[in-house]
């Protein structure tokens, strides 16, 4: 229910360096929605972890204005409800299961 006021605060202190989430290119992509194949050009990126704390995989996902905003909705959707997050007793435990659902988010070439 609670539509939060992140969606344009990329400033958020999440204790991890989103400076460097592995940009590559800037171009030559697209949008990685994985529902379907989406050819729009990528203008946002949000960053995701996995469970794996060794995990060396780029866990940055572009997606186009469309997507991203999708994506955004559901992923604060999921949160509200998600058992993992009303189990986690700290704040500490809240923000690493924040993390796994997204951890940052932004513009492309901001
Ligand atoms: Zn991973
Ligand atoms: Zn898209
Ligand atoms: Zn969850």
């Amino acid at each position: 229910m609670t539509m939060a006021t992140t969606t344009t605060d990329t400033d958020q202190d999440l204790g991890i360096d989103v400076d460097d989430p592995g940009f590559d290119d800037g171009g030559g992509s697209s949008c990685d929605w994985d529902d379907y194949i989406c050819d729009e050009d990528p203008e946002y990126y949000m960053v995701w972890f996995c469970d794996d704390p060794d995990c060396r995989l780029r866990h940055r996902h572009d997606f186009c204005l469309r997507h991203y905003a999708l994506r955004l909705i559901m992923i604060l959707d999921h949160i509200s409800v998600c058992p993992a997050y009303r189990d986690a007793k700290t704040p500490e435990e809240r923000r690493k299961v924040t993390m796994g659902h997204i951890a940052a988010w932004g513009r492309l070439g901001d």
